[in-house]
């Protein structure tokens, strides 16, 4: 809706040079201005109410009374089409790697952040790993066992993270698996 089929729907409406005045949708004043930006955006500003009248407020009221439309969704800009949780020993999650297309990945928290600073470093499917070794506890060496068990895991970022994990553990390169 331009500036002037807002005014004229909020009622009293009155040209003013460039802009419009009519009632205010949030106390009722005649001191809203709305008036029409660039690119279809309406501009409201309210010049009553001691200044209480909050601009984004005022929009939000005009969309609940359908004079504006509702925001498009935010649209999936990021094609995910995988998502790999990873979790502590205990099974929290800690962050989740995405998959995306075209092919590359992305690391982020639960609560949406793009990042994993301060974020634990784990192996992927860790609580996996970490119940597949107790089951192993009390069980015969493995060289002697005939079911030595390997689990694939991996790990989000370089190599180096392997190390603090595993102790030993490649540099450059990512093992594809470890013997538990
Ligand atoms: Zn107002």
């Amino acid at each position: 809706m331009s500036a002037r089929d807002i005014a004229y729907a909020l009622g009293a409406a009155q040209r003013e040079g460039r802009n419009w005045r009519c009632n205010c949708p949030l106390h009722g004043g005649h001191s809203l201005t709305p008036a029409d930006g660039r690119s279809g955006t309406l501009l409201v500003k309210c010049f009553g109410n001691g200044g209480n009248c909050d601009s984004n407020e005022i929009l939000a009221e005009l969309r609940r009374r359908k004079l504006l439309p509702q925001p498009e969704p935010r649209r999936n800009l990021l094609n995910i089409v995988a998502t790999y949780d990873y979790r502590d020993a205990d099974g929290a999650l800690l962050f989740q790697v995405c998959r995306l297309d075209p092919k590359t990945f992305r690391q982020g928290q639960p609560n949406g952040t793009w990042n994993i600073k301060n974020i634990s470093r784990v192996l992927y499917r860790l609580p996996e790993l970490v119940a597949g070794r107790a089951a192993t506890d009390g069980q015969p060496p493995r060289s002697t066992s005939a079911k030595a068990k390997r689990m694939s895991t991996g790990c989000a970022t370089n190599g180096a993270y392997w190390r603090r994990v595993i102790p030993g553990a490649p540099v450059n390169g990512v093992a594809s698996s470890i013997n538990i």
